[in-house]
């Protein structure tokens, strides 16, 4: 029986952020970018791009590999 694929999503606080971008280097899909405005802390944080987006848009599979890399902490993974 084929089984549905699981989507995923992520929210990144940017405030928590110190644009190092180990995430948006290992994000195979490419859903993170860089913030054109400055965090609190004078860093361009990370940005997830599908954050406006209802979820079944989403091409995230919440594989946590930028959660996993991110040194400060900043990013949770869902999947549903
Ligand atoms: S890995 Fe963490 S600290 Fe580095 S850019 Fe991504 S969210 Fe920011
Ligand atoms: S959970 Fe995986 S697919 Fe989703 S944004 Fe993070 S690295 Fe990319």
């Amino acid at each position: 029986m084929a089984t549905k694929s699981k989507r995923g999503l992520i929210k990144l606080d940017a405030e928590l952020c110190k644009g190092c971008y180990l995430c948006k280097s290992v994000c195979p899909l490419n859903l993170i970018s860089i913030s054109d405005r400055l965090n609190q802390k004078g860093y361009h944080p990370a940005i997830y791009i599908e954050d406006d987006i209802g979820i079944k848009e989403h091409k995230c599979k919440g594989c946590a590999l930028c959660a996993i890399v991110c040194p400060d902490i900043a990013i949770e993974v869902y999947r549903e």
